[in-house]
């Protein structure tokens, strides 16, 4: 049995309220994770990826760091490389293994070099070091060499570890800080100087009252790891900064035609992020069997999960083939 256009209409009235206020959204919030390596089948992390970020135009290039036993800066994913543990080896030993297309693991000197005078910013990821005080290094050794090569206008720092981050902060004061592990609120955040939020969508999700709050407090709002249409809808949908993705032409894709490119806004959404009946603060029901006026052959049921139930972010409206009152059918 199909919904009938009542519904339908309802649903979709409820689901994309908005309004066209003058709107302007930036047409690239497009950061490549760990480069742009998939539709190429580039290795992640590699001089390559980072390239085909920048020929692509993304906005930024992520990439993970780590550092060697003689103080050489890697990107690498893993705190191994083949096996080699990167902080306990040297840099030499790393070079007989090779990445997929040929490669030699990059150094950050190599990344950066790759990277200068590129519209695409390079979203450095510090991986946490095996103790608290060789990150605070790792986070100084990097600093240094980015401020040696001069290219502290191109790079943005994020890290799991906030150690680093403060540290980071210490030694540049301007360096544009995102962390990444979700736990701090955006007021923490910029109680400590750090410039944005970048977080795995979910705890936007969970925390939606963060993205306003983000905003008002000016931090950048930066989502990892996106690659499904839907959450990169919505993520362009709530106006986020950055997005990173391991599908950066899908997200080029849904950004040219989101609807906020036509002025449209976000002003109220359920992200259905409970289980159970629908939120009784944002739905109400309308209830019998009256046909509406459309000749409608089920009879609408109230806060009954048999007909409208909520689990895994998706609000289900069933229709049972159930007797009730004079009709066949129920449905909500
Ligand atoms: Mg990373």
């Amino acid at each position: 049995m199909k919904f009938s256009l009542f519904s339908k209409i309802l649903l979709l009235f409820f689901i994309t309220i908005c309004s066209s206020e003058a709107f302007s959204k930036n047409p690239n919030s497009v950061v490549a994770h760990r480069g742009a390596w998939k539709a190429k089948n580039f290795p992640e992390n590699s001089i390559a990826s980072l390239k085909y970020a920048i020929y692509i135009k993304c906005i930024g290039s992520e990439f993970d760091v780590h550092m060697t036993a003689d103080n050489v800066l890697v990107v690498n994913h893993d705190p191994t490389y083949h096996g080699l543990t990167i902080e306990k080896v040297t840099y030499k030993e790393l070079l007989p293994f090779k990445l997929s297309n040929g490669e030699n693991i990059p150094t950050l000197k190599e990344y950066l070099k790759t990277g200068k005078n590129a519209n695409t910013r390079l979203v450095c990821e510090i991986k946490p070091a095996s103790s608290v005080e060789r990150g605070r290094v790792v986070a100084q050794k990097v600093v240094e060499l980015v401020k040696a090569m001069k290219m502290e206008k191109y790079v943005d720092y994020i890290s799991f570890d906030y150690e680093m981050l403060l540290k980071i902060r210490s030694l540049d004061t301007k360096a544009h800080l995102q962390y990444l592990n979700g736990t701090k609120s955006p007021t923490e955040l910029k109680a400590d100087k750090i410039n944005g939020a970048d977080y795995h969508y979910s705890v936007f999700k969970r925390n939606p009252d963060w993205i306003a709050e983000s905003k008002k407090l000016g931090l950048s709002l930066n989502a990892w790891t996106v690659n499904d249409a839907k959450d990169l809808d919505w993520l362009i949908a709530n106006d986020f900064d950055f997005i990173t993705t391991n599908e950066p032409e899908l997200a080029f894709e849904r950004i040219k035609n989101a609807p906020i490119q036509k002025d449209w806004k976000l002003v109220w959404s359920d992200e259905f992020n409970y289980k159970g009946l629908p939120d009784d603060k944002k739905w109400g029901y309308d209830v019998g069997g009256s046909g509406w006026g459309n000749n409608e052959q089920q009879f609408y049921t109230e806060k009954d999960t048999s007909t409208a139930f909520v689990n895994n972010g998706i609000l289900t409206i069933s229709a049972n083939k159930t007797i009730k009152e004079n009709k066949q059918y129920t449905s909500a």
